[in-house]
């Protein structure tokens, strides 16, 4: 079952009350492939400028990331710079600087026009149909967006909303997208302009599946330390993704539990700047993080009080 996304390959400069980075390794991209790679094996689309650090995405290739699918060309990598408020629960777009995205056209690597699971991670919308619009049969169709996008193209995101089976965003960017600050109703709004679920992350409060009959609730790993959430959405879809990727079910069931480890990755995304937090991280890791989720989320069914 062949996985590919497409995103944003980057250098993030980010700030929290914990540290900061320059120029870090991050990008839509990037935190998916990472997180993904512990459970299949994945395929990035991207582009890439002669400034950037290949030397680590090569690093990285070891873990069963293809990077074949990124183009390396001449000119400025895409760049990105934030910053966290004192509670890391909101940060500021300080800078956005597209480089070598602004002319990209993605091309597919060998075989992966053949992929069965795609995402199209965070980057221009346009961008994200021209990939859609090169794979022949895919079974599962996810997408992100940013405000960036939701502001400057929303034309381009609301005809690609009708082409995929799923959404995944953020609280503030269903919010952004609906024009409705209740998170339910932004769900059905997003649901009514076509795709069949939606998932909304809401950091350390987990994250919600909506579907048009009912909707499910994983919350976040308890985690007493964090430290750059810079990247933790990409890093749950990669879960999420990786996850069904490896069973090659969409089913009910397997949602519930690719929920599960979207949540388990996002826990080590937070736990280091860029993607350090993945450090030393193994397969058998995710599965025991899995298996706490049982515990944090069991409900003894109740007596009758009546
Ligand atoms: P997240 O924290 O999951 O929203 O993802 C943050 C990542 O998205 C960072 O590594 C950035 O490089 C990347 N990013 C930020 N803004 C954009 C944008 N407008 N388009 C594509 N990627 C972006």
């Amino acid at each position: 079952m062949t996985l590919l996304v497409v995103g944003s390959v980057a250098l993030d400069s980010v700030s929290t009350p914990f540290g900061e980075t320059a120029d870090a390794l991050g990008g839509s991209a990037v935190h998916f492939a990472v997180a993904a790679s512990l459970l299949h094996p994945v395929q990035v689309v991207g582009v890439v400028g002669d400034d950037y650090p290949v030397g680590e995405l090569d690093r990285l290739a070891g873990r069963g990331i293809d990077w074949s699918g990124v183009e390396r060309v001449a000119g400025e990598s895409f760049r990105w710079r934030g910053k966290y408020s004192y509670d890391l629960q909101s940060r500021e777009t300080l800078e956005t600087r597209l480089g070598v995205f602004a002319d990209f056209r993605p091309r597919l690597p060998a075989g992966a026009e053949n992929a069965r699971f795609l995402f199209l991670g965070n980057i221009d919308p346009e961008l994200q149909l021209d990939v859609l619009n090169q794979v022949k049969q895919p079974e599962l169709v996810v997408c992100d967006t940013m405000n960036y996008w939701i502001q400057s193209k929303r034309e381009a995101l609301l005809t690609l909303l009708k082409r995929v089976d799923m959404l995944m965003v953020n609280d503030g960017e269903a919010r952004e997208l609906s024009g409705d600050w209740n998170i339910h109703r932004a769900g059905r709004w997003i649901l009514d302009h076509g795709p069949e679920r939606v998932v909304i992350k809401q950091g350390e409060f987990g994250a919600l599946l909506i579907e048009r009959d009912r909707t499910f609730h994983v919350p976040a790993y308890p985690l007493e330390e964090v430290f750059d959430p810079t990247g933790a959405g990409d890093a749950f879809a990669g879960g999420f993704m990786g996850y069904l990727a490896r069973v090659g079910s969409v089913d009910t069931d397997h949602l519930r539990r690719a929920m599960v480890y979207g949540a388990a990755m996002g826990s080590w995304s937070v736990s280091g700047f860029d993607v350090k937090g993945f450090e030393g991280v193994t397969t058998a890791d995710v599965e025991e993080r899995v298996r706490h989720f049982v515990d944090l989320t069991h409900i003894p069914i109740a007596e009758q009080i009546s």
